[in-house]
C-alpha cells in the first residue's frame, strides 16, 4: 500500500466496496446502452464522490489530486466511463480553486455541491491536439463577451448546467491571444446529439454550439490572455488525476479478471495460469501496473506538495501520462489474449476494457502528444 493518509485508506476502501456492490452490476446494460451513466450517476452524487475536492463550508473535505485520483481509480477498476463526472468534478474545482475569484467561488461551488455537470471545453472540430489555434472567438461589447464557435467531443456536453470555455480574445496569435471563460448555460448555447463511441460508453461526449452568446467580462478565469497559463498547469494535474488514474484502475481491473479466468480455464490439462508462457504475461502486467503506480503517486505528490518547476511539473505530468495509459492498453490487450475467443466476446468484460483504454491513450492530450512535452522539457533540462 502506498503512504495514504488514514483519510485516504478510508475514502479507497469505501469507494471499492461502493464500486464492487453498487455499480459493476449496472454497467454491462449501460456499456451496452452507450447513453451515459444513468443510475450510476445517482450513486455517486448520493455519495457525495463528486463534491469531495470544495471546501468544507460546500459540503466537500477539500480532497487534494491525490485523493480525486484514488476515487476515480477505485470507480476505473469497475467502469472508467462512470468514473468521469468525480473526474470533471475534480477538474471544475481544481480550475476554481487556483485560478476564479472569491465571486466565481461562490457561484460555482454551490453548483458542483447540487451534483450539477459541467463541461471543459476545448477541443474543436479542426483543433484537438493543436489546442493553440483554436478559433472559437469571444468578442469584447459593451461590457460583455459575444462569443461564435463550435466545441467538440465535450464530455458530458448534453447534460452540461455550466462551462469552462476556451476562446480566442487576442491579442496575439496562437497561445498567447487565448482565454478561458467560465460560465452558466446562456440563450445561445446547445448541444449536438451525443456520440456512439468505442469506449467510455457509460459517459456522455457531443458537440456544443456557442451562437451569439453573451456573457459577462467578468466570466474571465484569471485574466484575459491566460487562457494557455491556465490549460498548462490544470491540464497537467486533470490528466494525472484524471486519465492516468482511470487508465491504472482499469488495468488492475483487466487483470485481476483474467487472473480468475486463468486458475478456472484448462488447456493441455492444466489451468492456464499453469503454463509459464501465461503466468510471464501476468508477471509483465503486473510489473508494469505496480511501475505505473509509483509513477503516478509520485507525480500526484509533486502537484499536491506544490514545490517543482516549470518543467519538472510538465515532465512528470505528462510522462505520467503516457505511461500509465500506453500501460493500460498493453495490459488489456493481453488480458484480452489470455481470455482467446471469450476475451473479444462483449459478455465478457476485458473486451470493453481494451475500448476503454484506447480512450484513455487519446483524450486529454493523446500519447504521442505527451511525448512530445516529455521530449521538450528534458530537452531543457539536459
Ligand atoms: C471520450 C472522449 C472524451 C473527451 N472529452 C473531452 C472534453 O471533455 N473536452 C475537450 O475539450 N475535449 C475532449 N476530448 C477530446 C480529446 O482531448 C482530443 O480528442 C485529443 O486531444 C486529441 O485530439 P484529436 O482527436 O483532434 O486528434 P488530432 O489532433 O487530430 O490527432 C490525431 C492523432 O495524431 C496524433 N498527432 C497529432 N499531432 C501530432 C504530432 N505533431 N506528432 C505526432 N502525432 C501527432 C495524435 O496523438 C492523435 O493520435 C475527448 C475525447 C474523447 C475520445
Amino acid at each position: 500500500m502506498l503512504p495514504y493518509s488514514d483519510e485516504q485508506k478510508m475514502i479507497k476502501e469505501m469507494v471499492r466496496k461502493l464500486a464492487k456492490e453498487k455499480i459493476e452490476p449496472l454497467v454491462e446494460e449501460l456499456d451496452k446502452k452507450g447513453e451515459g451513466p444513468g443510475k450510476a450517476r445517482d450513486i455517486l452524487i448520493e455519495h457525495g464522490l463528486l463534491k469531495l475536492p470544495l471546501p468544507q463550508e460546500y459540503g466537500g473535505v477539500d480532497a487534494d489530486c491525490t485523493t480525486v485520483a484514488i476515487v476515480v481509480e477505485e470507480l476505473a477498476r469497475v467502469d472508467g466511463g462512470i468514473s468521469m463526472d468525480v473526474f470533471g468534478a475534480g477538474t471544475f474545482v481544481f480550475f476554481v480553486k487556483n485560478f476564479g475569484s472569491e465571486a466565481q467561488k461562490k457561484k460555482f461551488y454551490p453548483m458542483l455541491e447540487a451534483g450539477k455537470l459541467g463541461a471543459f471545453c476545448l477541443t474543436e472540430p479542426g483543433y484537438g491536439s493543436d489546442a493553440a489555434h483554436i478559433i472559437t472567438k469571444a468578442v469584447r461589447d459593451d461590457g460583455h463577451y459575444v462569443v461564435n464557435g463550435t466545441k467538440t467531443m465535450a464530455s458530458n456536453g448534453p447534460l452540461s448546467e455550466y462551462y469552462l470555455l476556451y476562446v480566442r480574445t487576442g491579442p496575439g496569435e496562437g497561445a498567447s491571444g487565448i482565454s478561458c471563460l467560465l460560465f452558466e448555460k446562456v440563450p445561445g448555447v446547445s448541444a449536438g446529439k451525443h456520440f456512439d463511441k468505442l469506449g467510455f460508453r457509460t459517459s456522455p461526449t457531443s458537440e456544443l454550439y456557442f451562437e451569439d452568446v453573451k456573457v459577462p467580462v467578468d466570466c474571465v478565469l484569471g485574466k484575459e490572455g491566460d487562457g494557455w497559463k491556465t490549460l498548462v498547469f490544470g491540464g497537467g494535474a486533470m490528466r494525472v488525476f484524471g486519465a492516468s488514474s482511470q487508465a491504472l484502475g482499469n488495468a488492475q481491473g483487466a487483470m485481476e479478471y483474467a487472473i480468475k479466468y486463468a486458475k478456472e480455464r484448462k488447456t493441455f490439462g492444466v489451468p492456464l495460469i499453469q503454463h509459464q508462457a501465461i503466468q510471464f504475461m501476468f508477471a509483465e502486467m503486473g510489473m508494469n501496473i505496480e511501475a505505473a503506480r509509483s509513477l503516478h503517486f509520485r507525480t500526484l505528490q509533486m502537484i499536491d506538495g506544490g514545490n517543482y518547476s516549470q518543467t519538472e511539473y510538465e515532465l512528470l505530468t505528462s510522462s505520467t501520462k503516457a505511461f500509465v495509459c500506453d500501460m493500460a492498453m498493453k495490459v488489456a490487450t493481453d488480458a484480452v489474449q489470455i481470455l482467446g475467443a471469450y476475451g473479444v466476446m462483449n459478455e465478457y468484460p476485458v473486451a470493453k476494457r481494451m475500448r476503454d483504454a484506447k480512450v484513455n491513450q487519446i483524450f486529454d492530450g493523446a500519447s504521442q502528444i505527451q511525448k512530445m512535452i516529455v521530449g521538450r522539457a528534458l530537452s531543457k533540462l539536459y
